[in-house]
């Protein structure tokens, strides 16, 4: 059994070679694809179409389109593009977890002048605040 799976293994590592693989374009079609199979489950009995149904097969079927595609170039050109499409929105995200993670220990504002972000420990009186981008100095009550 352990020389089955062993040759399994070895044989898939075989078929991988010189093909895409998984990237961050087919994780997120994988994502996609699995949210639609949920939308399905949640909505397609009620509306009685099955366009989820087949838009997460659409996404699976991308997904191992990308996995097992030879071209490599062109895949990867088309990664750095989706990553490049989602930083700005994944940065936000991040951002808007960790205030919510330090809301009891940080206080967030904005500069009046340039609209930085800036963050002051919560329960420190009145602070006098410069921002580090335009130098603007501020006061606030944390
Ligand atoms: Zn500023």
């Amino acid at each position: 059994m352990g020389n089955f799976l062993n040759n399994l293994g070895q044989k898939l590592a075989t078929f991988m070679i010189g093909r895409n693989g998984v990237d961050t374009l087919a994780q997120w079609s994988i994502g996609a694809g699995i949210v639609c199979l949920l939308l399905d489950f949640l909505f397609g009995p009620l509306t009685g179409l099955p366009i989820f149904s087949w838009l997460s097969l659409a996404f699976l079927i991308y997904a191992c389109f990308r996995m097992y595609s030879k071209n490599i170039a062109s895949r990867a050109l088309e990664n750095a593009r989706f990553q490049a499409f989602i930083r700005g929105p994944q940065a936000k995200m991040r951002s808007l977890s960790a205030r919510y993670k330090n809301r009891k220990t940080t206080k967030y504002l904005k500069c009046p002048k340039c609209g930085q972000s800036l963050s002051v420990p919560k329960g420190k009186g009145t602070l006098r605040v410069t921002c580090p981008k335009c130098g603007t100095k501020t006061t606030t009550k944390s």
